[in-house]
C-alpha cells in the first residue's frame, strides 16, 4: 500500500511550521510499514496534477501571504473542488481554512476562497489567540492545540471539528471549532496539530487508505504513551477544575 501526500504552497502558506504536519502523516505510514511519497506544489511551480494524489494539506499563512496565494490557488478551483466530492482527504488549517470558503474579508480587502465550502470568514476587531481544547464525535481524545487568527469564520450548518471546551475556536462565541465535510478537516488549530493529535493522524490516514484500498481494514497500532500522556496534561491544564486555566 502506498499513500501519495501533497503540501499545497509550503513556500506561502507555512506560519507555524506545518511541514511537521506533513513529517507526522508520513511517519505514521511508514512505521506500519506503509509507503508514502510527499510532493510539494509551490507558485513556482506551472503543471498541477492532483490526479494521483491521496492527502492535501494547505496550511496557515499571514493575511499578506494569503492575498498572494490566493490568485494561483483559484486558478485550480475546480480540481480541487473535484477532489474533495469525489472523497480525496484534504487537511486545511487556519489560513488555508479561511480560504476553502466563498471569501475572506478585511478591512480593505475581501479575498476571494475556492467555495469549496459554503462558508466564509471576516476580520475581526482583536485576535484570537491561545490554547485551545475540543471535543470531537470523530476521535476518543480531546483535540489540543494553539490558535491565533484575526479572521471570524461562519460555518453554517456543517458539522464542527469539535465542540470547544477551551478557547474560541470559529468565532468569538461560536462554542465550536473547524468544519468537517466528506474527508475535509478544516481547523485553526496550527502547529504541530497532528504531531499533538495521533488520533487524529490516523483517523485522516485510514479515511485515505479506505478510499484508495478497498479492503483496508484498520490500521496497525502504534505506541502513542508519550503523546497521550502530553494530551492529558493539557486537557487537565485548560478543562480540569472547571475549565480554569
Ligand atoms: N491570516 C489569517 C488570520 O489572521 C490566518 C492566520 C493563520 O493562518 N494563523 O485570521
Amino acid at each position: 500500500m502506498n499513500i501519495k501526500i501533497m503540501h499545497l504552497y509550503p513556500d506561502l502558506l507555512n506560519l507555524y511550521g506545518d511541514r511537521g504536519n506533513i513529517e507526522c502523516l508520513r511517519k505514521r505510514l511508514i512505521w506500519r510499514g506503509i509507503d508514502a511519497e510527499v510532493v510539494t506544489h509551490t507558485c513556482d511551480d506551472t503543471s498541477f496534477d492532483i490526479s494521483d494524489v491521496d492527502i492535501i494539506f494547505l496550511g496557515g499563512g499571514s493575511d499578506r501571504e494569503q492575498k498572494i496565494v490566493c490568485t494561483r490557488l483559484l486558478e485550480h478551483k475546480k480540481e480541487l473542488k473535484d477532489f474533495v466530492e469525489n472523497g480525496g482527504s484534504l487537511v486545511a488549517v487556519c489560513g488555508g481554512y479561511q480560504l476553502l470558503g466563498k471569501y475572506y474579508k478585511l478591512e480593505d480587502q475581501t479575498i476571494p476562497g475556492l467555495e469549496i465550502l459554503d462558508i466564509y470568514t471576516e476580520q475581526g476587531k482583536k485576535r484570537l489567540i491561545g490554547n485551545i481544547v475540543l471535543k470531537s464525535d470523530i476521535i476518543d481524545e480531546e483535540i489540543v492545540g494553539f490558535e491565533n487568527h484575526g479572521g471570524r469564520t461562519y460555518t453554517g450548518n456543517y458539522k464542527p471539528l469539535g465542540k470547544t471546551l477551551y478557547g474560541h475556536g470559529n468565532h468569538d462565541d461560536a462554542g465550536a471549532e473547524g468544519v468537517v465535510y466528506k474527508n475535509v478537516i478544516a481547523t485553526y488549530l496550527h502547529g504541530p496539530l497532528l504531531p499533538k493529535n495521533p488520533q487524529l493522524c490516523d483517523h485522516i490516514l485510514k479515511n485515505a487508505l479506505k478510499k484508495k484500498y478497498k479492503d483496508f481494514t484498520e490500521l496497525d497500532p502504534l505506541d502513542d504513551e508519550l503523546e497521550h500522556m502530553a494530551n492529558r496534561y493539557i486537557v487537565e491544564r485548560f478543562c480540569g477544575n472547571g475549565g480554569k486555566a
